[in-house]
């Protein structure tokens, strides 16, 4: 059996242990192999977990020898999974991609970590991203880039790139991401990958370090709808650890085809923009033309604040990103052995942050206290409150009037090239403009790629999924509906 097809996925390794046609050791060993031949020229992880790797495989081993032959194995039984380097993992090394970090090791584990873990996965490794999450192309880590599994000259996306390319890459079959303004959805639509950003409080975030704690949410990569729903179904619940998560029951997310055709779909008229590339507008029409064709529903919606969302994500986000960040003030978490004894204070913040920030997170920061200060609060960060309120109302709206879910773009252009848009933060921004207002609203959404024979250079190309809050079954189960009906349909 050959573990790296593009087709291998969760429910497919899940079928083969419980038939015990293969052992976890046996998989993991494929699969550490595989990463140290494939990782070498993609760059997805920061750093393999090979020997407790092959070790924690002998114990499931093990575990599984105990079992009934016909109980049923835990849902993530000897599945390998990544997680992005901005969540704790106890004993282990976290940085956010961060100089500042280098060399932390955390103290505790993340909530949605130990649901994986807890739920039977081998945790492959760590994986890059832009650092602190600040970014749409993995270009931003302080400890180098990941490549496009698809174009080694293109960027995977980002934030979450090394954990979009280790899925996409076959290096792991789940990954965890953080998605605050679209760090899931958009590199899972440069790489080809499903990648589901949960509601707001659908997912603890105990454990992953925190951008702008009013629109962060942990979500996954996987290669099937099916398998998102699985990992979803793990990591979602209450944590009395997060304050903002919620007991909402989280069960049959995947519903039959009669139920799925009963639901309404919005298209907005706000999400295909002048600039778009016309081969993404072509593919994303395509995708919603098979529902239509298939006897679904399908509106045309507008979004009037759509347009506000960016400009009010670049105030709400700094905000609390230098609020956030304030807490690596150079002594909690700190690099004390590259500062002299007898630094005074100034001199520990200078070369603490000085030397640990790259560019981004630097202009955030000066960002973030700037439309925080005492005279600009209110021009500033009062305002984009209410601007973000009036895009939540846009979306209650369209759910009121009877939309069950709503089908966009995920990003406007197809992956760039490594380099093109480094330099150029503005630019790099407007690759979000259809992610953004999903987080500012707090609703789930899932970016599932349309099909073969749309993409511009051959790269992938997904669409968007937003549903109602809480919705993630809607949104599972219409993905998984294309997925499996109408995304090999012309
Ligand atoms: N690219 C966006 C940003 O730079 C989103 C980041 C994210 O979702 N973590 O803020």
């Amino acid at each position: 059996m050959n573990f790296f097809e593009t087709e291998y996925t969760i429910e497919k390794l899940r079928d083969a242990y419980q038939r015990r046609a293969v052992t976890v050791s046996g998989v993991m060993r494929q699969f550490f192999d595989y990463i140290k031949t494939r990782d070498a020229s993609v760059g997805a992880f920061l750093e393999v977990f090979e020997k407790e790797g092959m070790e924690r495989a002998a114990a499931l081993d093990a575990q599984q020898d105990a079992m009934d032959p016909l109980a049923v194995l835990p849902p993530l039984f000897g599945v390998p999974v990544a997680i992005k380097d901005n969540m704790l993992y106890a004993g282990h090394r976290a940085t956010a991609a961060s100089k500042i970090l280098e060399g932390y090791v955390s103290a505790y584990t993340a909530t949605a970590v130990q649901k994986l873990i807890d739920a039977g996965a081998v945790i492959v490794g760590r994986t890059n991203l832009d650092e602190f999450a600040m970014g749409s192309s993995t270009e931003y880590s302080a400890f180098g880039v990941t490549r496009n599994p698809h174009d080694p000259d293109k960027v995977p996306g980002g934030s979450s790139g090394g954990s979009a390319a280790a899925v996409a890459g076959n290096m792991a079959l789940a990954s965890l991401g953080s998605d605050t303004g679209g760090s899931i959805r958009q590199p899972a639509s440069f790489c080809g990958a499903v990648g589901l950003k949960p509601t707001y409080g659908s997912v603890s975030r105990y454990g992953l370090m925190a951008l702008a704690s009013s629109l962060d949410q942990i979500g996954s990569f996987a290669k099937t709808v099916r398998d998102a729903a699985r990992v979803f179904s793990v990591i979602a619940g209450p944590d009395p650890l997060d304050a903002t998560s919620t007991p909402y029951p989280h069960e049959n997310l995947l519903l039959e085809g009669a139920a799925v055709k009963k639901k309404v779909l919005g298209v907005p008229r706000e999400y295909f923009v002048d600039g778009m590339d016309g081969s993404v507008e072509a593919a994303v029409r395509s995708a919603i033309d098979r529902f239509q064709k298939d006897g679904f529903v399908v509106k045309e919606i507008s979004l009037p604040h759509t347009r506000y969302a960016l400009s009010c994500y670049y105030i709400i986000l700094p905000a609390e990103a230098s609020a956030n960040l304030a807490r690596f003030d150079g002594v909690r978490y700190s690099r004390l052995d590259t500062i002299p004894a007898q630094a005074g204070l100034m001199e520990l913040y200078r070369k603490q942050k000085g030397e640990g920030y790259g560019d981004e997170p630097r202009r955030r920061i000066l960002l973030g206290t700037f439309v925080l200060s005492s005279g600009y609060y209110d021009a500033y960060y009062a305002k984009a409150q209410k601007v973000r309120r009036l895009i939540l109302d846009d979306f209650e709206k369209v759910f009121n009037d009877g939309v069950d879910a709503i089908l966009t773009p995920v990003t406007p252009t197809t992956a760039f090239a490594i380099g093109e848009k480094k330099d150029d933060p503005l630019s790099m921004y407007l690759s979000d403009i259809f992610t953004i207002p999903v987080n500012l609203a707090g609703l789930p959404a899932l970016s599932l790629p349309i099909g073969s024979g749309f993409s511009k250079e051959n790269m992938p190309i997904n669409f968007q999924i937003i549903g109602k809050h809480f919705d993630e079954q809607t949104i599972l189960s219409l993905g998984e509906y294309y997925e499996t009906y109408l995304k090999g349909r012309a």
